[in-house]
């Protein structure tokens, strides 16, 4: 079991990570939330909250809708409109333990900037790809 939280603590949650790694999306509403890429892992049997008062949904389009703190806005949540209850991409870096999957995706490359890039091999999709 797989546990983390927000900046402040006024959302918590646990659950189960998948183990096919890290996506990566440099999608610019991406970039805009988090100064940065999305790094998240799949949670596909579901996040279950145990602290939920600070969580909002921001629907950023139709394409999915993006869970953050309210209080300390920390990004935690990506969920497609098509997600099974609960099964969410999280922020890795809302988890609580030391990461060490793998990067196993990058995806809408065509909206990176060149002011960084990634040392891992793994595929790089343009939006059209994936
Ligand atoms: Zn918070
Ligand atoms: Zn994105």
């Amino acid at each position: 079991m797989e546990t983390g939280s927000c900046l402040c603590g006024a959302v918590t949650f646990e659950g189960q990570r998948s183990d096919r790694g890290i996506g990566v999306c440099h999608c610019k509403m991406c970039r805009v939330q988090n100064s940065g890429p999305l790094m998240a892992v799949k949670f596909e049997n579901g996040v279950s909250l145990t602290e939920a008062r600070g969580l909002k949904w921001f629907a950023s389009s139709d394409k999915g809708k993006r869970g953050f703190c309210g209080e300390c806005g920390s990004t935690l949540f990506w969920s497609a409109p098509y997600a099974a209850e609960g099964a969410w991409d999280v922020s890795v870096g809302a988890l609580d333990d030391a990461v060490d999957d793998q990067i196993f995706e990058h995806i809408f490359v065509e909206s990176q900037p060149t002011y960084y890039d990634f040392a891992d091999g793994a595929p790089r999709k343009r939006s059209d790809q994936s």
